[in-house]
């Protein structure tokens, strides 16, 4: 609890004590007189209603006429008047409980969410002239060396240039196992730095890294709102007004028309204000869905927005990237093949030509040969997304890649017999043989796949750069009906804008992919999932859920958590709304009364908030 609610908890029994012990003091003492009622029944309610007394007269001047201070006033001063006095105190007594109650479940929820906040970094230790100082994390540049000590945060993504640590990246992944990091390693800012002192380069600005990315997604998410939540704004706009003017209808018509008793029919009027503050909706709304982006990001699945969340429940067809997004992207090199050259020579050549990708293919090359290759005798280097690099070293023109990178720079290149992916390389022109490597599927695949199918998710399609033996082979073993392989990333796109054409009204299209070259497909579908992103920029921004691991049984957390929180948001709007109508008729034929009104109002708004409280929690 914080400072606020401590002291409307004293106000709240406060107003209760005194409330209690004034109504005593008038049943045994049998005392009538009026203005000493009215003077000590005054008392309990000054100290629980000024607050809403004075938000609902400033609010008449900025012209916000009809919200539930103005509700709350109304209907207390209105009991006042019609000499309901300690009906008046406990209308405002409850309002202030459920109002409690209330901004400690906001609160609860958004700490889940600032919990992850945590990542942000105070401080960098740059080295500048062999003195290290201390700055803000903005103002180092690009290529510095920052100092991280143990237990420090990462504050800018950086490469290790000395010593070797774990780091924790529980904040961003949820995963609680640490990871080893030695010289050449990334390092993902938002991340702490365990037992070893690291040095660092730093590979971008601390705007461009991977915490700033994230605290902006989480800090934005609450202003995506899903059509829910924006049915809820809409209504309490019209809604309140109405009911107002049924109030006067009510307190006005009967004693016109029928006779009725103007005292009795202003109550009931009354009444039917306490009861019309639609609190429990436009609290318990946002609230799930606050509760569900907050109970993701403490797997690790950052969620941006409601209309996130209302999307991937209503997913049917999911369309899978296959490197990197099903398997782990890892390749190994399985055989070398070369012409000419020898095998050492032939690695060397294509690791040095993939020098400045990052490609999951690239990364692998580099790692199978000699790791103290000297990049700078790549004197020109052009990677062509879904074909391969083409780079200059030594004064010679070196193509790797794939077959259409192969027929793309006129080389006459051969299948190979063995399985896995076949990466070709041309030198000046002629075929110098080929490289097979191959990958491995992630042992998650199948059981999320799987899990998928079980949330109604029964459409799945492999969409792959890959060929299609392999795209076959994989697909096979994780039982995916429908694939399509060899597609350039512009390929990609067609395919998934027809695939969007084929959904079901209504209904959402999913893609998830690793983030090497798909963002265009991330940004199409209806919810882009990205996995494993954390480098990635262009995946954060362009993803509408970001899994910061590469465990695809998250996806499935993900459709689960979205699928309850829609389903306890339409708990909660249909609950409270039939609450809220049967007291209504109630009060329209004068059979309700304002103790009713008030545990109606106050109840469901509890009722609603527990309820939407549930949707933080995921297993
Ligand atoms: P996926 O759809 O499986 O993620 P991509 O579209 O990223 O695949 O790449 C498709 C194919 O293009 C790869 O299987 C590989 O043969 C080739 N390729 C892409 N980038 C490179 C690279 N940097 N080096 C060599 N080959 C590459
Ligand atoms: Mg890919």
């Amino acid at each position: 609890m914080n400072k606020k609610q401590k002291r409307n908890l004293i106000r709240i029994i406060v107003s209760g004590i005194l409330l209690i012990g004034i109504s005593i003091i008038f049943r045994v003492f049998s005392i009538n007189i009026f203005v000493l009622r009215l003077a000590l029944y005054i008392l309990p309610y000054a100290v629980i209603g000024y607050d809403i007394l004075y938000k609902a007269i400033r609010n008449i001047f900025h012209g916000q006429i009809f919200d539930e201070n103005f509700l709350m006033a109304i209907a207390t001063v209105g009991a006042f008047i019609l000499g309901d006095y300690p009906e008046a105190v406990a209308v405002m007594l409850f309002y202030q409980v459920g109002e409690l109650f209330q901004s400690c479940a906001v609160e609860r929820s958004r700490k889940s969410i600032s919990d992850l906040m945590d990542i942000c970094p105070d401080y960098a230790n740059v080295e500048r002239d062999g003195m290290i100082e201390e700055v803000m994390p903005e103002e180092v540049a690009e290529g510095e060396t920052i100092v991280i000590k143990p237990g420090e945060k990462i504050p800018i993504d950086a490469v290790v240039t000395e010593g070797s640590s774990e780091i924790n990246t529980s904040a961003l992944t949820g995963e609680s196992l640490p990871r080893e990091v030695n010289v050449g390693d990334n390092l993902i800012s938002g991340c702490i730095n365990g037992r070893g002192l690291l040095k660092a380069k730093t590979t971008k600005t601390y705007d461009n890294s991977t915490v700033a990315k994230i605290l902006d997604l989480v800090e934005n998410s609450s202003s995506r709102k899903a059509k829910s939540e924006n049915f809820i704004t809409k209504f309490a706009k019209y809604y309140t007004p109405a009911v107002i003017g049924l109030a006067v209808l009510i307190a006005v018509i009967p004693p016109l028309l029928f006779h009725g008793e103007w005292s009795k029919w202003i109550e009931q009027a009354l009444i039917m204000l306490v009861i019309s503050c639609p609190c429990a909706l436009v609290i318990s709304v946002p609230l799930s869905f606050f509760g569900g982006i907050g109970g993701g990001s403490k797997k690790g699945i950052l969620i941006k927005g409601s209309t996130c969340i209302e999307a991937l429940s209503k997913a049917e067809i999911a369309v899978f990237d296959k490197t990197g997004t099903l398997t782990k992207g890892n390749f190994k090199v399985t055989a070398v093949h070369p012409k000419e050259y020898s095998e050492e020579k032939l690695l060397e050549y294509a690791a040095l030509a993939e020098s400045f990708s990052d490609h999951p293919v690239s990364v692998s090359l580099k790692e199978a040969a000699d790791q103290n290759l000297d990049s700078a005798r790549v004197t020109k280097n052009e990677e062509i997304a879904g074909h391969g690099v083409i780079s200059e070293i030594d004064g010679k023109t070196v193509a790797v890649g794939n077959g259409k990178l192969m027929d793309k720079v006129g080389v006459e290149w051969h299948e190979c017999h063995k399985t896995g992916t076949v990466i070709h390389i041309a030198i000046d022109g002629i075929y110098a043989g080929h490289i097979v490597i191959s990958d491995e599927i992630k042992k998650e695949s199948k059981t999320a796949l799987k899990a998928l199918s079980n949330l109604g998710i029964k459409r799945k399609i492999m969409l792959t750069g890959d060929k299609k033996s392999v795209a076959e082979s994989v697909s096979k073993e994780l039982d995916i009906s429908e694939f399509y392989s060899e597609l350039l990333p512009a390929d990609k796109v067609s395919y998934v804008e027809k695939l969007m054409k084929e959904k079901s009204e209504g209904k959402s299209l999913v893609f998830v992919g690793d983030g090497i070259n798909d963002a265009p497909v991330l940004t199409l579908a209806d919810i882009g999932i990205a996995m494993g992103a954390l480098g990635s920029d262009a995946a954060i921004e362009a993803a509408d859920v970001v899994i910061t691991d590469d465990n695809p049984e998250k996806i499935a957390i993900a459709v689960k958590l979205s699928k309850k929180t829609m389903q306890i948001v339409t708990q909660n709007i249909i609950f409270a709304l039939a609450v809220k109508i049967i007291i209504m008729l109630l009060g329209i034929f004068g059979k309700a009364n304002m103790w009713l009104a008030v545990f109606a109002d106050v109840g469901v708004s509890v009722i609603a908030i527990l309820n939407a409280i549930r949707c933080s929690k995921v297993e």
